[in-house]
């Protein structure tokens, strides 16, 4: 498998030195506490860029004072979107909301919680000048993280790594630079099982990572326990690749070759032997293997199919209550109003 991190694709140097507009697309569940040093932080960082700006804040069903404090930062800056969702719908649909409602010719992704360093968007829009569509930020170190977390990230890594279709760069979040022609791509994609990540990597495009060290939470807390990790992992794999699915097959095909086997022998050594043990035991053994092998894989087919009954559901992505636009003038070329 290619890996694009490592063969530098061909890109040409753009004519403009930075984007006309710069959106920055910001998902924010319950981060009233850090929404103010959010919207101070990216001001201080983008007056120092000399980069026009706006910041599409994205209420994720907060159910704290987010969507007030987002409406003080719009009357006060002027440059703030906000779309505010009718209810939580996770941190995935929120960006692809904040994606739709981005107007600049360049887009970053950011959480609210300062752990991506605005200043880290200057390296970013030295890889779009370059002509790269994609730059994203690849943490140097998980400073922040225990170890069980590393090493359960790692194994992830692995993991996809080796049965996913495309290339997914690992410690690398969401946060990252996109082109309107890249961002337009990732909008296109209305699938409802998103995996940020694998969509990143799906779209494709000239990509190239700048590296930087993430941040501790300013204020509130993670909303990412061991079992959101575990069922973002899950879609992560079930939603780029049908790889499960046929290991699934070859453990079916293995099993069925071993019950051959034991089924043969047992019939020989009757045949010869007789039956001197009445092989309860045995029985029980094949009987509970069989049992769980044919459990797991159904529960294997099962998450597809369950996937496959939402998508074809067809439903919108998100609601919004309501979509205040920033006071930025659009660069965006009229195009799709995609919901
Ligand atoms: N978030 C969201 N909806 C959710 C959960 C999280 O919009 O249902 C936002 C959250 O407000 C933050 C970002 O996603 O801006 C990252 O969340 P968090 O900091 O909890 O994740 P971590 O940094 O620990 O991976
Ligand atoms: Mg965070």
């Amino acid at each position: 498998m290619a890996n694009k991190m490592n063969g530098a694709p061909a890109v040409t140097p753009r004519a403009e030195s930075r984007p006309r507009l710069l959106s920055i697309v910001c998902p924010a569940y319950n981060e009233d506490a850090n929404l103010g040093h959010f919207a101070t932080a990216i001001d201080a960082a983008m007056r120092v860029l000399g980069q026009p700006y706006e910041i599409v804040f994205v209420n994720d069903g907060s159910t704290d004072a987010s969507l007030a404090v987002m409406s003080r930062l719009r009357d006060t800056h002027g440059r703030v979107a906000i779309v505010d969702l009718s209810r939580n719908f996770g941190k995935e649909i929120a960006t692809t909301a904040g994606l739709d409602q981005a107007q600049g010719d360049a887009i970053v992704v950011m959480d609210a919680d300062l752990q991506d360093p605005p200043e880290v968007i200057g390296l970013m829009i030295d890889g779009w000048r370059e002509g790269y569509d994609v730059v994203y930020a690849r943490r140097r170190e998980r400073r922040g993280d225990g170890p069980v977390k590393r090493m359960t990230a790692a194994l992830f890594y692995k993991i996809i790594h080796r049965i996913g279709d495309v290339e997914i760069p690992e410690n690398v979040g969401d946060f990252r630079l996109m082109s309107r022609k890249a961002v337009d791509a990732v909008c296109s994609l209305r699938e409802h099982h998103r995996f940020m990540k694998g969509i990143f990597a799906w779209v494709g495009f000239p990509s190239k990572a700048v590296l930087y060290d993430r941040a501790p939470r300013v204020a509130g807390s993670t909303k990412w326990n061991y079992w959101r990790l575990w069922n973002l992992s899950i879609e992560g794999i079930t939603s780029s690749t049908l790889a499960p699915l046929k290991i699934s097959t070859y453990f079916g095909f293995a099993t069925a070759l071993v019950a051959f086997l034991a089924g043969a022998f047992f019939i020989f050594k009757t045949l010869f032997f007789g039956d001197a043990v009445p092989g309860f035991p045995t029985l029980v053994v094949v009987v509970l293997f069989l049992g769980g092998i044919q459990l797991m894989v159904l529960g294997v087919i099962g998450e597809y199919l369950g996937r496959v009954f939402n998508e074809t559901k067809a439903r919108p992505l998100y609601f919004a209550t309501e979509i205040f636009p920033s006071n930025a003038e659009s660069v965006r070329p009229p195009v799709r109003k995609a919901v």
